[in-house]
């Protein structure tokens, strides 16, 4: 028997998560059991509920009780002024439905497609042509990456569910922040519903037939992170990781490393080449682009470096001298390069080019000196 009252299905408080990703459920569902991250926050935190929801704090240490009784006057502050225009002693009544109660949306042929918990809530009762629906969401701590009640798709679902239960014609949606003694509230009107209604069926539909994963920050809160490719493909990048919006400067790119997993420095470090070489060929394409394909891009071509190497070494060696620069002044600037000075030697002896390398080792190792490198990286 399927324990999760989610039924595997959208919930409510994740609900930005698959508006955002709409591969996310397809993850999930191929996961064995993943489980809601549980942390020192998320355990007061539903310790909290459970005092909210029975009224009866106990058990709470006195930091968590003075939290939970902001909690409480936040509902009555709410539910006062919701109250306020209704007419006292007339045909409406106002009811408080059960809390924590868990609503299932339908689709047309009746299958329940997500769900969601509303904290408390409470609705007008007598069929009358305005009917009501209030529901409030408690948020126990600080909350700061809270989306606005205005943007928040918890309760734009709520309220799609609340109002298809009791066939409301407005409904008021309220997150309670008792940590920093604040309620932000939404109104959705009759025509407002039918929007949310189809707003709700729209990221429903793209579950469904459009399953693709899109990673970005709410990847953080999405329990199915950890096992998810995109999340971490994209947890790499490193200007994700430095939170830089331009260039990743080499200070940057140290700390950036330094957070880095060992595996994941090895896997980098092991395709340098290939990536240099897709970068080289990338460089090679889009040089031969026209300046309006290059243009359309974004990017252009920039005036030339002019390198300017001495190429007459013999004239400049005669011009120094005669300048007052002794030559033994002059070898302290000369240099001679092991590739150039092969070539010399296959001219002069009419050598191979190995030939010609092992004659410089054999005769100028007087001359040279060892000089050595930094150990490379090999694989075992
Ligand atoms: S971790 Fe991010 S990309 Fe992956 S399923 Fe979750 S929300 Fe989507």
């Amino acid at each position: 028997m399927n324990q999760d009252p989610r039924l595997g299905l959208p919930s409510a408080s994740s609900f930005g998560l698959d508006a955002l990703c709409s591969g996310r459920q397809d993850l999930l569902q191929s996961l064995p059991d993943v489980p809601e991250p549980k942390d020192e926050d998320a355990e007061r935190g539903t310790k909290l509920h459970a005092c909210w929801e029975k009224e009866d704090p106990t058990g709470l240490d006195s930091e968590d009780t003075e939290i939970y009784e902001r909690g409480l006057k936040l509902v009555k502050t709410v539910l006062d002024d919701w109250l306020n225009p209704f007419p006292r002693g007339g045909q409406i009544q106002v009811k408080e439905g059960e809390r924590e109660q868990r609503f299932y949306l339908r689709d047309e042929s009746g299958s329940i497609v997500a769900s969601g918990q509303a904290d408390r809530h409470w609705y007008s009762n007598t069929v009358h042509e305005k009917r009501e629906g209030l529901l409030l969401d408690f948020k126990s701590l600080w909350c700061k990456s809270l989306t606005p009640a205005e943007l928040n798709w918890q309760l734009l679902l709520l309220a799609v569910q609340l109002y298809q239960e009791y066939e409301l014609t407005h409904v008021r949606c309220a997150l309670a922040k008792p940590m920093f003694n604040k309620l932000d509230i939404v109104d959705y009107n009759a025509d407002d519903l039918k929007q949310a209604e189809y707003a709700v069926n729209q990221v429903l539909w793209s579950i469904k037939h459009t399953p693709q994963r899109r990673p970005g920050a709410h990847c953080r809160h999405c329990k199915g992170a950890t096992a998810c490719p995109e999340a971490k493909a994209w947890t790499l990048l490193p200007s994700v990781q430095s939170g830089a919006l331009g260039r990743v400067t080499p200070a940057m790119a140290v700390d950036f490393v330094e957070t880095m997993h060992l595996k994941d420095c090895v896997k980098i470090w092991e395709s340098a080449t290939s990536r240099h070489n897709i970068e080289d060929a990338i460089q090679d394409r889009l040089k031969r682009l026209s300046l309006g394909e290059l243009a359309e891009l974004g990017l252009t071509f920039g005036e030339p470096k002019v390198n300017t190497p001495i190429t007459d070494v013999e004239g400049c060696c005669n011009f120094l001298t005669r300048s007052g620069i002794h030559p033994h002044e002059l070898y302290a600037a000369l240099k001679l390069t092991k590739g150039d000075l092969t070539h010399v030697i296959q001219c002069k002896f009419g050598l191979t080019k190995k030939a010609a390398e092992q004659w410089i080792k054999d005769k100028l190792t007087p001359f040279m000196t060892d000089k050595p490198c930094e150990r490379p990286l090999v694989k075992i």
